[in-house]
């Protein structure tokens, strides 16, 4: 039987308009600023698709957009300003940043507080410690799709490969969280068919298009394919070779229309909660 596919953008569209109900219900307008630097035009798509998706749900969402030359004082100084400014809620600086700029420290000039991306050190810290505020969105993402497909994560075996701070590391702790006993696979992983045969959940964020052949799921697994690799001909991948997978795997998510959505839905939760926080009120 072929794999269920698992339908991102049915469920990140049920969140969103969680979200907006939330947001209506607090008689608030959540704020979200996105840093854009350069002209990367993926970058340029995923921030237009961002914007879009909080005008939908009530979050007033702003694009500062600054040149490819731009220096990392340049950018520091504009995180100072929103930081600063109490109207503010969210702060996203989309990566990759350009030239010589240090993501790490333009990310750590974020407030934690306003840090929806969940990616500065006060936030992974607090995940890790077992008290997670802001969540990165697409590891949460994650954690929801699965939710939403009633997979089941307690005692589960679960691989991930990749160990991004973006994706991997905080996915294996939500999993770990979730009581799924959890193998975080990498680049220099030994026998890496082997440890994917093994998963009843893998997830792939790689960012190699279709490196998880057919032949690596094991019968049944649910399978989270983070991935999205443009081909020189323009057309999306993921990091799974989708059409082989559905012979083995139980279910699966595609890739466009899988953890993407999710991804976004997440990043307008979080800035809810970071907004409702910011007035004092749990998220
Ligand atoms: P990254 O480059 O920071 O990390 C990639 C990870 O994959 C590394 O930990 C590396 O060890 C591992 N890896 C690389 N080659 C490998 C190999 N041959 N075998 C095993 N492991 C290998 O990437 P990232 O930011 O974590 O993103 C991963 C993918 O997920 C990319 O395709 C990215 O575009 C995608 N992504 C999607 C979303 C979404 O919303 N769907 C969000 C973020 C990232």
């Amino acid at each position: 039987m072929p794999a269920r596919v698992i339908d991102g953008k049915a469920v990140a569209a049920a969140l969103n308009a969680a979200t907006a109900r939330r947001i209506a219900e607090a008689g608030l307008t959540p704020r979200l600023a996105m840093v854009l630097a350069g002209d990367d035009p993926a970058s340029a798509v995923y921030v237009r698709n961002k914007d879009r998706a909080a005008r939908q749900a009530g979050v007033a969402a702003e694009t500062i957009r600054l040149p490819a030359r731009v220096s990392e004082m340049e950018v520091l100084g504009e995180i100072g300003r929103l930081n600063a400014d109490p109207s503010v809620d969210g702060i996203l600086v989309q990566l990759p940043l350009p030239g010589e700029i240090r993501p790490r420290a333009v990310i750590e000039a974020i407030d934690p507080a306003k840090d929806v991306d969940g990616l500065t050190a006060v936030n992974a810290g607090r995940l890790a410690g077992g008290t997670p505020f802001l969540v990165p969105c697409t590891p949460l993402g994650v954690m929801k799709l699965l939710s939403a497909a009633d997979v089941s994560v307690s005692g589960a075996r679960a691989v991930v490969i990749g160990r991004s701070r973006l994706v991997g590391r905080p996915l294996a702790l939500l999993l770990t969280a979730a009581d799924a006993t959890v193998t975080l696979a990498h680049s220099r992983t030994r026998d890496l068919p082997a440890e994917c045969r093994r998963a009843e959940i893998l997830v792939a964020a790689i960012g190699q298009a279709e490196l998880v052949r057919g032949d690596w799921i094991g019968t049944g697994a649910v399978v989270i394919d983070v991935g999205i690799n443009r081909l020189a001909d323009g057309r999306l991948r993921g990091d799974v070779a989708f059409a082989e997978a559905l012979g083995a795997a139980g279910a699966i998510t595609p890739v466009p229309g899988g953890v993407g959505p999710m991804t976004i839905a997440c990043l307008l939760e979080n800035t809810l909660m970071a907004a409702l926080a910011r007035r004092g009120q749990a998220g």
